[in-house]
């Protein structure tokens, strides 16, 4: 699938939009969702153009993909989360009902999260 640049995630990447920032490294930007689903709610979104995670796996470098998925981590860790624990969901297409066509890894915790899939 085509990336589309003018998504929201690239606007905030861009600096065009304004976005409660948790973390930024050379590979990734985290910040906190704006509709908050979990008392913790976090977005950690890649430097690069990848719609989901099937098009960063085929094409990032391998150095954003440690890059990014070390970011996820640190977050975590900032955001105080261990040692209760979190979830991490990336929604990829349609039947998952990703909204945003740039790949983004949700971070939630702060209470006990119930079952992995609603039913
Ligand atoms: P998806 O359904 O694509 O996995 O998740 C997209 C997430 O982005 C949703 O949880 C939604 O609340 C969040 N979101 C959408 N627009 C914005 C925005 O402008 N700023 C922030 N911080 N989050 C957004």
């Amino acid at each position: 699938m085509a990336y589309d640049p003018n998504n929201i995630f690239a606007k905030i990447l861009r600096g065009e939009i304004p976005c409660k920032k948790v973390y930024e490294d050379d590979f990734a930007l985290a910040l906190h969702d704006i509709q908050p689903r979990a008392p913790v709610h976090v977005l950690v979104i890649p430097k690069g153009p990848y719609g989901s995670l099937t098009d960063f796996a085929a094409a990032a470098p391998a150095e954003l993909v440690a890059g990014f998925f070390r970011a996820v981590g640190t977050v975590a860790g900032q955001l105080g989360l261990e040692p209760q624990g979190y979830r991490i969901l990336a929604n990829c297409g349609s039947d998952a009902g990703q909204e945003v066509p740039h790949l983004h890894v949700h971070i939630f915790g702060g209470r006990p999260l119930g079952p992995m899939l609603a039913r």
